[in-house]
C-alpha cells in the first residue's frame, strides 16, 4: 500500500516537474506576443502616420517575425538523439555486467563490447564510458541528461528557455534562434528609437502608445545584451567545435585529454552544425553532417577513423583491440 502511495507520489511529483518545466517557455511565448502587439498595434498602426513608412516597418517586422517564431518552435519541438541499439549492450554482457563484482572485470566487459563501436573517448581514468541508467555504451560526446533522463548524442546542455536538451539533433537550431532572438531585439530597439524620443520629448501624446513604445525599447534592448553574451560564446564554441560541457569538461582519448580533439579548422567547425551549402546555413532546416554517434577528430590514424577511411571497420568483429589502438596510433592533422 506504502509502495502503491509512494509510486503515485513520485508519479504526480513527475508530472508536477513536466508542467513546470514549460513556465520559462510560456513566460518568452507571453512576452513575445505582447511584443507583437505592442510594435504592430500600439507603434505602427496607432503612432507611425506615414502610411510608407508603416508598411515598410510592418513588412520587416513580419519576416523577422517569422524567421525568430520558426527557430524558437524548431529549438523546443525538435527532440534530441540518443544512442542507437548497437551501443545498447546485449541481454548477456549485462547478466555478466551486473552479476560481477569486480570492478576491473567490468572494465573488461565494457572494453569488449566496445571493440566493434567507434569509440575514441574515455573516462578520465581511461575506462569505456558506460551510462547505467539507460544500459549504452556512450558515443564520443554522449552524455546522460537528468532531466530528460536518457543519453543524448553530442549533448551540449539542457535549455530552460526551450525546455529541451540541446545536443546534436537541434544545436543549429539553438544556434539560429540566438542570432534571430538578437536580430528581432535589435531591429525592434532601432526602429522604435526615433518615437521612444518624440515620446519622450512630449512631442506624441498617446499614453497608453507611450507605455508600449516605451517599455518595447526597454524589453528589446535587455534581452539583446544578455542574448549576445550567450551567442558571442556559442560563436566561440562552434568556431572550436566544443559543446559547452566539453568546455568544462576535457574529453580524454585514447593517448589522454585533449580540448581539441575535435577541432578541424573553422571552416570545417562550421560545416558540421551547418552542413556543406552555405545557402541554407541560416535557414532552420537540419543540414548537420554525420550521424550524431562519431565525428571525425583532428588526430586520428586514417586506417583507425571510419569517417576518413570511407569504410566500417568497426563491424568487423576482430578488430584492433585497445593498446594496438594506442601503439599504432600515426596522427595526421586533418586539412584546415
Ligand atoms: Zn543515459
Ligand atoms: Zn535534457
Amino acid at each position: 500500500m506504502q509502495t502503491g502511495c509512494g509510486m503515485a507520489l513520485s508519479g504526480g511529483l513527475r508530472c508536477c516537474q513536466r508542467v513546470l518545466s514549460w513556465v520559462p517557455v510560456v513566460i518568452i511565448v507571453l512576452v513575445v506576443l505582447w511584443s507583437y502587439y505592442a510594435y504592430v498595434c500600439e507603434l505602427c498602426l496607432v503612432t507611425i502616420e506615414h502610411s510608407l513608412e508603416k508598411a515598410l516597418y510592418l513588412f520587416m517586422f513580419h519576416i523577422v517575425f517569422l524567421l525568430f517564431t520558426w527557430t524558437y518552435w524548431k529549438a523546443i519541438f525538435t527532440p534530441p538523439k540518443e544512442p542507437t541499439k548497437k551501443f545498447l549492450l546485449p541481454y548477456t554482457e549485462k547478466e555478466r555486467y551486473d552479476n560481477e563484482e569486480r570492478p576491473e572485470i567490468q572494465r573488461q566487459i565494457l572494453a569488449e563490447f566496445a571493440k566493434k563501436l567507434p569509440i575514441y573517448t574515455r573516462t578520465a581514468n581511461g575506462a569505456i564510458r558506460f551510462c547505467d541508467r539507460c544500459q549504452v555504451v556512450k558515443p564520443d560526446r554522449c552524455h546522460h541528461c537528468s532531466v530528460c533522463g536518457m543519453c543524448v548524442l553530442k549533448m551540449d546542455h539542457h535549455c530552460p528557455w526551450v525546455n529541451n536538451c540541446i545536443g546534436f539533433s537541434n544545436y543549429k537550431f539553438f544556434l539560429l534562434f540566438l542570432a534571430y532572438s538578437m536580430l528581432y531585439c535589435l531591429y525592434i530597439a532601432s526602429t522604435v528609437f526615433k518615437y521612444f524620443l518624440l515620446y519622450w520629448s512630449g512631442d506624441l501624446a498617446n499614453n497608453r502608445a507611450k507605455f508600449h513604445v516605451l517599455f518595447l525599447l526597454f524589453v528589446a534592448l535587455m534581452f539583446f545584451l544578455s542574448l549576445m553574451f550567450l551567442f558571442g560564446y556559442h560563436c566561440w564554441l562552434v568556431g572550436l567545435n566544443r559543446t559547452t560541457l566539453e568546455a568544462f569538461s576535457v574529453p580524454v582519448f585514447h593517448n589522454g585529454p585533449d580540448k581539441n580533439g575535435f577541432h578541424l579548422g573553422i571552416r570545417k567547425n562550421l560545416e558540421q552544425v551547418f552542413g556543406k551549402r552555405k545557402n541554407l546555413w541560416l535557414i532552420p532546416v537540419y543540414t548537420s553532417i554525420g550521424d550524431g554517434l562519431s565525428f571525425p577528430m583532428r588526430t586520428i590514424s586514417e586506417s583507425q577513423n571510419p569517417l576518413l577511411s570511407g569504410e566500417n571497420q568497426w563491424d568487423d568483429e576482430d578488430g584492433t583491440d585497445e593498446e594496438n589502438l594506442v601503439s599504432s596510433h600515426i596522427a595526421i592533422e586533418i586539412d584546415t
